[in-house]
């Protein structure tokens, strides 16, 4: 965020290429300061107290919250995992449902990834 006014004299402009006005630096007052600096500087202390204070709160918040999206991407990321458990035990049924309805499989195969998608479920209770 450049400050710049546009005049000759600015006291912040990094580049004064281009047209620019004479008749002194306006920055302070368009900053809503006043044309004095020292006003400006009166004005701006108890500003920049209250901005501190108001930076320190949201710090204060913003830890507080990282807290709690750690707190729930953990919950998220163990619900995902047992969802994932029930599809492996779904695809196993639906796999054993196949091959007793004719399908052809191997039934010692299906049957061990039943028993251990139903193993993998009982392990969490
Ligand atoms: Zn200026």
């Amino acid at each position: 965020m450049d400050i710049d006014c546009g005049d000759n004299s600015c006291r912040f402009a990094t580049n004064r290429g281009g047209m620019r006005t004479n008749g002194g630096c306006r920055c302070f007052e368009n900053a809503g300061f006043g044309p004095s600096a020292v006003g400006a500087a009166l004005k701006m202390l108890p500003e920049i107290t209250r901005l501190r204070a108001e930076v320190e709160k949201l710090k204060e918040e913003l830890t507080e919250n990282e807290g709690v999206i750690r707190v729930w991407r953990g919950r998220t990321q163990r619900a995902e995992d047992e969802v994932e458990k029930l599809r492996r035990v779904r695809d196993a049924a639906q796999a054993y449902l196949n091959w007793s309805q004719g399908e052809p499989g191997d039934i010692a195969a299906i049957h061990e990834a039943l028993r251990a998608a139903l193993d993998a479920v009982k392990d969490e209770q």
